[in-house]
């Protein structure tokens, strides 16, 4: 399963796949022995007497399958605490009620739009300054830090231009100023490939939705950090606003860790497969992929990540229709949002995922609408390209 071109980047995280499977994880802790953890699904825990416990209260504050899910990912983010929320969107404004009125957040540009959103209407209803800037430039990004800013907001690499930031760098240039944190979405990378944290980031959120669960069937967030203050601030958060997983999605979701490591390195294997055949296509402009070599920020990739995912973009060459047709004539990819799943897909940033961002955000980030976004899934190689090319082939007939 591995491939020449996918061994020139950082070395795996040690233990990765006997942490997934095992990391807090012993049959011994259930009464049962149950190899695999059970799923509680009790919204409420008898108490011994009143103020003593086993350890639960309300599921809303803490319930086993979650814990068990929680406890799995501090071991795959690298960090000390890990939380769980009922979503990628919950995760991040629960981090946003870190924020008061008149704190400032700096923002990647190139954003998820979803993400976008929430801030801009944080910053309309809520007296909580937005900038955006492209964070491959240092300079910009130190120059829109200010005495307000709280937060700092970073994904790398984007969806869907695949702009790739040096977090390192970035985070190093943030925490020259006093209180200012520094988030990372990882919801494209995964622990497998990319550790906010060990990078120099105070959060690591990602949406489990995408490749952490992997299977296009559980909605949920997940937060990582270090620092015990944070962790007592946003674990009082995921109580009160009350977004939590269920416990069923809970168990969904860490038997989806189970084969995490697998799937990225076919999810890598297969996006450059693609990546490379669109790259010579004589329908295709252009191809934006971090795992290519003419990449701008191939080396950060190289240097910060253990690998690359299987989302890429690109432009076809003509017009909308063009790319509507190509769109409609795929068989084995599907036509839909979303991204990282065993399955491929492909979607129209511009009238799709992205259709709230404003057309001339959308022009200078180069959301175009000849760009086309594909997630690469698990299926056969050679199935794939023969559907990209047959599609191809047909949005021009
Ligand atoms: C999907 C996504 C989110 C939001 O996650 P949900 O689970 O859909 O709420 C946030 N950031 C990125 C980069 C995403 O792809």
């Amino acid at each position: 399963m591995s491939c020449k071109e996918c061994t020139d980047y950082l070395p795996p995280f040690k233990h990765f796949a006997t942490d997934a499977i095992h990391f807090g994880q012993k049959p011994e802790q259930w009464s049962s022995w149950a190899v695999v953890p059970p799923i509680t699904l009790s919204a409420t825990f008898k108490q011994e007497a009143p103020g003593v416990n086993k350890g639960y209260t309300y599921t809303r504050s803490g319930n086993p399958s979650r814990h068990v899910l929680e406890k799995v990912m501090t071991a795959l983010d690298g960090a000390k605490h890990g939380l769980a929320y009922s979503s990628g969107m919950a995760a991040i404004l629960n981090i946003c009620y870190l924020l008061k009125p008149g704190d400032a957040i700096v923002c990647i540009d190139d954003v998820y739009s979803g993400t976008r959103e929430l801030f801009d209407k944080l910053e309309k209803d809520y007296n909580i300054k937005v900038r955006y800037v492209d964070c491959t430039d240092l300079k910009l990004l130190e120059a829109a830090i200010a005495s307000d800013t709280k937060l700092v907001w970073l994904e790398s690499p984007t969806n869907p231009t695949l702009k790739v930031i040096d977090i390192k760098a970035c985070a190093d240039v943030a925490h020259k100023y006093k209180d200012v944190l520094v988030a990372v979405d990882n919801s494209l990378m995964s622990p497998y490939f990319q550790r906010p944290l060990s990078l120099g980031a105070d959060i690591c959120m990602s949406s489990a939705t995408k490749y952490i669960n992997g299977h296009c069937d559980v909605l949920m967030g997940l937060v990582s950090v270090n620092r015990d203050d944070l962790y007592e601030s946003l674990k009082h958060l995921q109580s009160r606003l009350g977004a939590v997983p269920s416990p069923f999605d809970c168990y969904m979701c860490n038997r989806g860790l189970k084969t995490l490591h697998i799937r990225m390195k076919l999810h890598f294997k297969n996006g450059l497969a693609v990546a490379k055949f669109l790259e010579f296509h004589s329908r295709v402009e252009k191809v934006l992929y971090p795992g290519l070599p003419f990449h701008p920020q191939h080396e950060v990739m190289k240097k910060q990540c253990t690998g690359v995912s299987g989302i890429l973009s690109f432009y076809i060459k003509g017009t909308k229709d063009n790319a509507f047709a190509f769109l409609e004539n795929l068989k084995v990819f599907t036509l839909a949002y979303n991204l990282g799943g065993y399955e491929s897909l492909a979607e129209h940033p511009a009238t799709m995922t992205h259709a709230s961002v404003p057309k001339e955000i959308r022009e200078k980030l180069g959301i175009t609408d000849t760009l086309i976004r594909l997630s690469v899934g698990l299926e056969d190689e050679e199935d794939l390209l023969a559907d990209l090319d047959q599609a191809l082939k047909a949005a021009f007939a």
